[in-house]
């Protein structure tokens, strides 16, 4: 729903402030599905409200749900014909994240991501970016009704999808603010995470106009001559850039950030590994900030990509031992929709 489009057919139509107001409720609080629904508002008003706006921006192409019913993907086409992708995970029963695109494809070319290899196709706009969530919510209202019970939310938000969010920023930053905005979505800024492949001035932004957002880095390894040749932006952001765009984050919002590290066997996983993970970490100074997520690698095609193939358990609880050693904290994070291709790094359209 484009919420600028929406004032200004209000106030065309000579309409008063509080209209705005109940319209706003019924569409992101209450998830409706038309403006017919919205019974307050005059059969006529609602009419023409149908004929000359819409809910959502794009159209369902299709909905896939995992066998557990833990994660559900629905692959969604925009208007221009473009596709995209959209995640709703449920890390514990009836606790649901969304994870939202926030351009079509992407341009930083990771080589473990499928969303790296489908090339940068274009931004979405904010509506686009925030029509994921409206559209999870009236998922969820929907699925309520046919099990006939009451709706479950969407908890949390993550910018996780396709893209890179500091590749986009005007258009997230506006996201951003909708989804806070209490006459709107309504999130608290501690249920949005922001995950970035680590583009320093993005980092700074973030910290400068939303400091109370959570923060997460793609930084999977830790040294530049790995970290160069499976992620580019390190040619232009590397090791020591980030590490200076956390001491900065870290100085105006004290606030925890994320480290997330994807177990690549043989690649980014041995002892020596874990040393430099460690070393890294206290160099940024502010350990007891940084909490590293070691995440399973999720085949992006088979045969595997460039030959990547992920770490199994026992090394990944190896590795999880080694950085204990050297006195970092670690969590191993179990993958959720892997089945259904809705993990990170398996969303290409
Ligand atoms: N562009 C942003 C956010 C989207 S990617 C970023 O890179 O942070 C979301 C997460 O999935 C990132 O941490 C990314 O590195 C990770 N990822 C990408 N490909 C993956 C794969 N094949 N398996 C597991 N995680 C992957
Ligand atoms: Fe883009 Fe993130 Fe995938 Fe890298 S991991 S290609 S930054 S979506």
């Amino acid at each position: 729903m484009d919420i600028k489009k929406l004032e200004n057919f209000l106030q065309e139509n000579n309409l008063p402030k509080f209209r705005l107001g109940q319209i706003q409720k019924a569409i992101f609080t209450d998830g409706a599905f038309s403006f017919s629904e919205i019974t307050t508002l005059s059969k006529e008003l609602r009419e023409k409200m149908e004929s000359q706006l819409r809910l959502l921006s794009f159209e369902t192409e299709k909905v896939l749900v995992a066998k557990d019913g833990q994660s559900i993907k629905a692959l969604l086409k925009l208007h221009d014909g473009d596709l995209i992708e959209t995640v709703l995970i449920a890390p514990k029963p009836g606790i649901w994240s969304a994870c939202i695109s926030c351009q079509v494809g992407c341009a930083m070319g990771c080589r473990f991501c499928a969303t790296g290899k489908m090339g940068f196709k274009r931004d979405l706009t904010a509506e686009e970016i925030t029509d994921q969530v409206l559209f999870w919510r009236q998922y969820l209202k929907l699925k309520a009704k046919s099990e006939k019970l009451k709706a479950e939310e969407v908890s949390t938000i993550v910018y996780m999808g396709m893209g890179e969010p500091f590749n986009n920023w005007d258009n997230v930053s506006e996201s951003i603010k909708n989804l806070t905005d209490e006459k709107l979505f309504g999130f608290g800024s501690r249920s949005i995470s922001v995950s970035t492949s680590g583009i320093a001035s993005g980092i700074e932004r973030m910290a400068n106009e939303f400091p109370q957002i959570n923060l997460a880095i793609s930084l999977h390894f830790a040294s530049d001559k790995k970290r160069d040749l499976y992620m580019p932006v390190n040619k232009k952001d590397n090791l020591e850039s980030l590490k200076n765009a956390l001491k900065g984050y870290f100085t105006i919002t004290n606030r925890k950030v994320f480290l997330e590290y994807i177990m690549l066997d043989g690649i980014n996983d041995t002892a020596l590994d874990a040393k430099m993970l460690a070393d890294f970490i206290y160099s940024i100074g502010s350990t007891h900030l940084l909490h590293m997520n070691l995440i399973r690698y999720n085949m992006t095609s088979d045969p595997p990509a460039g030959g990547l193939q992920p770490s199994s358990k026992t090394r990944t609880q190896i590795f999880k031992q080694e950085l204990e050693k050297h006195q970092v904290h670690a969590t191993i994070r179990k993958s959720l929709g892997e089945e259904i291709k809705a993990a990170c790094g398996q969303l290409a359209s």
